[in-house]
């Protein structure tokens, strides 16, 4: 019987293990492990990448979430819109800032915030919006920024899943005031621990976030801003990502060629499949289709050794921990519809055409038409 898992990072590995192995021990060699010369070097050209004055390296995708916040001044009695459809990372920033978690529902083909959803739920106390850029998918930036600007708030990007992936031509990141990146290892640029990174074009921002991830630090032992936090980017990760940032490209297109595939092959099978919006390059951090049927398949699938997964099972406003926000079920139908639907099908650069092809061939099996 075939394995063919969701995400395959050993397989990533081999193709590039000289040159991490040789970075690693350079780092090794160096005697400096936290911050210093690997870590602005990444922070540099990361942030040249996204397109942004400033790129600085924290602890881990949530982190770079908490830190944004706190550097906007985003705190206690402020509200903050962003979408209940998300990893509980998103949320969890805006509460350890002790503001208020607003949602607003999403749009049924991205699974994205939906822009004429957030004015509904505009405030005094509104302060920001926090998007997320699902699966590699941008949110629609022109009309979130629109809202912002007409109501003074600010756009911070969760763009823990959108690695590369670009609006109108700008890469996610680089269009509200402040992006948040997570390393984690799974994500499309990923580490081999803890890693994320803040970028932005606001000089004061990156000075504040700068000491923020140093206790708060303007001069180590003699001078803080505020209370800070203990989050930074670590030399080994820094030097791996420095290997790993010279394969982005090449990497988030062939995650593109197998959606082009998958797509292909599924266009008759009946499921809801990704979409990419005009102007929009789509990254597929996660490739997902949408079907009522989703415990059969997924168990199909089990069955023929291909591993699937559901991001998310239960939108956020419907957790327990989330209770004391007042929210109900129906408060958000599209998410609540997505969450009920949506499975991810195997997704890496290394993953074969003939992989995708067997997993096409699986599905279409259970959904009874004429197999590929
Ligand atoms: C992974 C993820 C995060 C958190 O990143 P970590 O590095 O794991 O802290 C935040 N938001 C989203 C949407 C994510 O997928």
């Amino acid at each position: 019987m075939r394995n063919i898992p969701l995400v395959d990072l050993v397989a990533q590995y081999h193709t590039i293990k000289d040159e991490i192995d040789s970075a690693i021990s350079r780092v090794l060699e160096s005697g400096r492990f936290i911050l210093g010369p690997e870590v602005e070097e990444f922070e540099k050209s990361a942030s040249q990448y996204i397109g942004t004055k400033f790129g600085i390296g924290v602890g881990s995708g949530t982190d770079a979430i908490l830190l944004a916040l706190d550097a906007l001044g985003i705190g206690e009695g402020d509200e903050v819109i962003t979408t209940p459809f998300t990893f509980i990372a998103t949320t969890e920033a805006i509460r350890r800032r002790r503001a208020k978690v607003v949602f607003a529902d999403i749009e049924d083909d991205t699974y994205n915030i939906n822009p004429s959803e957030i004015e509904k739920h505009l405030t005094p106390k509104t302060k920001a919006i926090l998007v997320v850029h699902l699966y590699g998918h941008p949110a629609d930036m022109e009309a979130i920024m629109d809202i912002a600007k007409a109501h003074g708030l600010k756009v911070v990007e969760d763009c823990a899943q959108a690695f590369g992936a670009e609006y109108k031509g700008q890469k996610v990141g680089s269009i509200g005031d402040v992006g948040c990146f997570s390393f984690f290892p799974t994500k499309n640029l990923g580490c081999y621990g803890d890693g994320g990174l803040v970028t932005t074009n606001d000089e004061e921002v990156a000075k504040k976030i700068k000491s923020l991830r140093v206790h708060g630090a303007t001069k180590k032992y003699t001078d803080y801003i505020s209370d800070g936090y203990k989050s930074r980017l670590d030399a080994l990760q820094a030097a791996i990502l420095r290997v790993k940032l010279n394969y982005i490209e090449e990497w988030n297109e062939r995650r593109r060629e197998k959606a082009r595939l998958y797509n292909e092959y599924l266009e008759n099978a009946g499921l809801c499949l990704p979409v990419e919006k005009e102007g929009c390059k789509h990254i597929y951090y996660s490739y997902v289709v949408a079907t009522q049927n989703r415990e059969k398949l997924q168990k199909h699938l089990k069955e023929k050794g291909i591993e699937t997964a559901i991001y998310y099972p239960i939108p956020l406003h419907l957790l327990s921990i989330y209770r004391d926000l007042g929210y109900k079920e129906g408060d958000f139908p599209v998410a609540e519809k997505c969450a009920k639907e949506v499975l991810s099908l195997p997704m890496y650069p290394e993953l074969k055409d003939e992989d995708v092809k067997f997993i096409c061939e699986s599905i279409l099996e259970i959904y009874g038409n004429t197999p590929i």
